[in-house]
């Protein structure tokens, strides 16, 4: 029995997160979910958005399905957490939003985005099939900025081998297991010669070790010009956290956008798996959400999970829902609602 702990999150994360466990349930995965409140609901019960009762639940289960959580634009919004140092010392942290708070204090340094059409999703491609690979620790994103003067800012962009070797051993790996055969690296290294260089040849130096699957490498702008032109040609792509943030976002354009983009942020201790999407207040509590992104992401999390035969059984049921185009919702030109729409899925997998 796996137990997974369930963030039902903010807006449209407690009817997608319904949904995803309604569909696992099921599938016959062995799997029990252990619900924790984190996001608004949590700051109005108990002054934190983050409570110490998350920690300690994905400290037991390993393994997270979590809805999107609220972030206010601009302010000096910070998450704050208080917990052991690297000498066991407790040290109080904070961070710009909860999602990231997580992934920093959990060490889940790999993102990972497959990126795949779905029938009656419309887009302007329909063979479209790869995975993305987003370094998730450091690159420009470890926050070290500073204003030189009132008109001078600068940032450090940080790239260290350990952190490039781990996601591209992860990514290489990752292909390894699930039968696919190349690995492209998005890099800038003709202009930032050591940061991305150094990128570049931890992924070459990498490569050494998986003969059986080729690295092609590509500059980042040319490699942006490619993905719109012959997206169908790429199988692995493997990015620095700005590029993989930047790409993935592109990507999910590809195939039909937020409402089918999952996720997971995986480290060597834990996991955690959500959607691209955001909390969309507009459309919250209406029973009008598309939850297909997180039931994606909770097929991710039932790979990891190694309950392979229940993931294939979700995303057949999922997609013979689409191909049907008889219980369809608004975002995709239906009218049916997250609930009837999860209830065909599960209908689906009840006769199958
Ligand atoms: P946040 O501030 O949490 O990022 P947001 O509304 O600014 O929220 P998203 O939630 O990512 O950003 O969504 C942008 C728009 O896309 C929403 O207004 C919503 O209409 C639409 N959208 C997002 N997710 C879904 C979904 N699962 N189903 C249907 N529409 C969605």
């Amino acid at each position: 029995m796996h137990r997974v702990t369930l963030i039902p999150g903010d807006g449209i994360g407690p009817e997608v997160t319904s949904a995803a466990r309604a569909v696992v349930e099921a599938s016959g995965a062995d799997v029990a979910f252990e619900p924790v409140l984190a996001g608004q609901e949590a700051e109005k019960a108990s002054g934190t958005p983050l409570p110490p009762a998350v920690f300690e639940s994905i400290a037991r289960t390993k393994v997270a399905l979590k809805g999107p959580t609220y972030t206010p634009f601009g302010g000096n919004y910070r998450v704050r957490v208080e917990r052991p140092n690297a000498q066991g010392n407790l040290e109080q942290r904070s961070y710009p939003s909860l999602a990231i708070t997580l992934r920093k204090e959990l060490g889940l340094f790999v993102n990972l985005r497959p990126i795949k059409n779905y029938p009656n999703v419309p887009s302007r491609y329909d063979k479209v099939d790869l995975v993305i690979f987003r370094e998730n620790s450091e690159d420009l994103y470890i926050g070290n900025e500073r204003m030189v003067d009132e008109n001078t800012a600068e940032g450090i962009k940080r790239i260290t081998r350990v952190a490039s070797e781990r996601v591209a051993r992860f990514a290489f790996d990752y292909m390894r297991k699930v039968g696919r055969k190349k690995i492209t690296v998005g890099h800038k290294a003709n202009v930032m010669k050591m940061t991305d260089g150094l990128w570049l040849k931890s992924a070459q130096d990498v490569a050494q070790a998986y003969p059986d699957i080729a690295l092609d490498q590509r500059v980042v702008d040319a490699l942006c010009m490619e993905l719109v032109m012959k997206p169908e040609t790429f199988d692995g792509l493997l990015l620095t956290n700005l590029y993989g943030d930047i790409i993935s976002d592109l990507a999910a354009g590809l195939v039909g956008g937020l409402g089918v983009a999952p996720g997971a942020n995986i480290g060597p201790d834990c996991a955690m798996f959500e959607a691209v999407h955001g909390t969309a207040p507009d459309i919250a509590g209406k029973d009008i959400a598309n939850p297909t992104a997180m039931i994606l992401s909770a097929v991710l999390m039932l790979r990891h999970l190694e309950e392979s035969q229940a993931a294939d059984r979700i995303e057949a049921a999922l997609t013979a829902v689409l191909a049907e185009k008889r219980v369809i919702t608004r975002d995709l030109g239906g009218n049916a609602g997250t609930r009837a729409f999860t209830q065909a899925i599960v209908e689906k997998l009840k006769s199958n």
